[in-house]
């Protein structure tokens, strides 16, 4: 029996409890949010919410349509002018409280967030805590939409900038960060001076219909921020809809890049401003000269959060031949100590997959590349004991470019290890992706580092270490993981417009 299989309890136990805590949670909301109300879907359907890790039923949402996406996008219309008028600091002080409340909250959130997403606790705080700081960012950032005065090209002339709101924004959000995905998009918006129509995962309505909530508590106006739910068939017609609307101004969209490509299609019709999160396939480089041991550390912070279902995984590990065997001998007792188990069990590390269809999926991956000569040192194997939705924390060696796991973005707990010999391979390697997201880099060498993270085609490098999400930065990619950047000052950028004053006659 394996380390992980022995490790592992059965997370289906936790079934009844995690359904009694879903029907006793203090944030629970099993209605849409449409215009400052809590409505059923004109439809009358609904969407269960199942905890991943039992597989029990613990909730359900309405299975809103396009009548809910006009009447919301029509309440945000409404609510954008009053709130754009309003004073910058006005709009900082809304979304400070709004941030107190979330801090006030942090634990029932995580709870939340643990219930629907699978992942443990520990994680499912930090998570909370990840995405408040971007409302307290924003808090912040909202008295800092300047404008410029520019030098000016004609006697009696003045040429400034005004920077405004783009107006109605839709915002479409993955499951893996239920709730920071959520507040890296809805606080700049409503810093900027816009209002939301929200779409959430349909694995996760949950824990945005709990943020929206305590928006609402906070005293943000009706219609600000919508909550439309829906199912994996209704998502079309929900964002066809938003897509399709003229009172929309801007879509921003987290999730795949398939997905993303099609909604960019689709927004073509009334050429709205977009931003995209999609998908990564990160390459975590280890040079001849990196501290192994903080490069096994970068591994595992990077590739085993949120069991690998982050667009910032390390999805492919390259590591010098010669240095190969020292990384894998550090890493393979770490790999096969994570606890796979249910994210209510205070010892699991490691939470299920989000759907059967994505644990069966991984284990497609690895089955075919070990066929084709990748060796598992770590995992390598389902936990059908834990549960049907789990697969084992694995690490792979012998990995090449040709194999399935390095075919693209793997969204699993699988660390395949492959080597390069010299430096432009290791570049080479890295680069050959139509994804950009991110990239770790771990060297002692201050020359390699610049030089690495120059050549890197990615939007974010990090240079030994395994973390680089944070409100202070902008997070984003370039190729296909996607358009724009979310955090940091260049986060307000992306709701706002540049508008151009000629002023004559002086
Ligand atoms: P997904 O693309 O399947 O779904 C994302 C969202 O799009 C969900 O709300 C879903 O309901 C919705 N959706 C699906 N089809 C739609 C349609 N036809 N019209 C409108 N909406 C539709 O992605 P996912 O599985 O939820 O999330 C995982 C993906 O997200 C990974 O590729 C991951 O890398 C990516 N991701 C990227 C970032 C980033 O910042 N770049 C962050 C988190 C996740």
């Amino acid at each position: 029996m394996s380390a992980a299989r022995e490790a592992a309890g059965a997370a289906g136990a936790w079934g009844a409890e995690a359904a009694r805590r879903a029907r006793a949670h203090p944030l629970l909301r099993e209605r849409a949010l449409v215009g400052g109300a809590w409505v059923e879907a004109a439809g009358g359907g609904r969407v269960e919410v199942v905890d991943p890790g039992s597989e029990e039923v613990i909730a359900s949402v309405p299975r809103c349509g396009a009548a809910e996406v006009s009447a919301a996008v029509g309440a945000a219309e409404e609510a954008t002018r009053g709130w754009r008028a309003r004073l910058p600091r006005e709009r900082a002080r809304a979304l400070r409280r709004w941030f107190d409340l979330l801090a006030a909250h942090r634990e029932p959130l995580a709870e939340l967030v643990t219930l629907e997403g699978g992942k443990p606790l520990a994680e499912a705080r930090a998570e909370v805590d990840y995405g408040a700081s971007f409302v307290e960012w924003y808090a912040e950032e909202a008295r800092r939409a300047y404008g410029e005065v520019i030098p000016t090209y004609g006697h009696g002339r003045r040429v400034l900038t005004l920077r405004e709101p783009v107006g109605v924004v839709a915002a479409i959000t993955p499951w893996n960060f239920p709730l920071a995905m959520v507040t890296r998009k809805v606080a700049p918006a409503l810093a900027a001076g816009c209002a939301v129509v929200l779409k959430p995962a349909e694995a996760t309505p949950l824990t945005a219909l709990a943020l929206a909530a305590l928006a609402l508590e906070a005293g943000l106006p009706p219609g600000l921020l919508s909550v439309v739910t829906t199912d994996r068939a209704g998502a079309d017609e929900v964002g066809g809809a938003l897509c399709d609307d003229e009172r929309v101004r801007k879509l921003t969209f987290t999730g795949s890049t398939a997905v993303g490509k099609r909604l960019m299609a689709r927004c073509a019709g009334t050429v709205k401003r977009l931003s995209l999160e999609l998908g990564g396939d990160a390459p975590l480089i280890v040079f001849e000269d990196a501290d192994l041991e903080l490069a096994a550390r970068g591994v595992m912070a990077s590739k085993f959060r949120n069991s690998g279902q982050t667009c910032v995984c390390a999805n492919r590990l390259l590591v010098h031949a010669d240095r190969r065997d020292e990384l894998a001998a550090l890493l393979a007792p770490q790999v096969r100590a994570l606890r796979p188990g249910h994210g209510l069990d205070p010892a699991a590390t490691q939470g299920p997959l989000i759907s059967r269809a994505a644990a069966a999926r991984v284990g497609d991956l690895v089955a075919r590349s070990v066929a084709l000569g990748a060796t598992p040192l770590a995992g390598g194997e389902a936990l059908p004991g834990v549960g049907p939705r789990f697969y084992a924390p694995t690490l792979l060696t012998g990995a090449t470019p040709a194999l399935p796991i390095c075919g693209g973005e793997v969204f699993g707990p699988v660390a395949p290890l492959m080597t390069f010999r010299d430096d432009d391979e290791a570049l080479r390697l890295a680069n050959a992706t139509r994804a950009g997201l991110a990239a770790y880099v771990f060297t002692t060498s201050e020359r390699r580092a610049w030089r690495a993270a120059e050549a890197l085609e990615v939007g974010m490098v990090a240079l030994n270490d395994g973390g680089l999400s944070t409100e202070v930065a902008p997070f984003g990619g370039v190729k296909e993981s996607g358009l724009g950047r979310e955090g940091g000052r260049q986060g307000l950028e992306e709701f706002l417009e540049v508008k151009y004053m000629m002023v004559g006659g002086l």
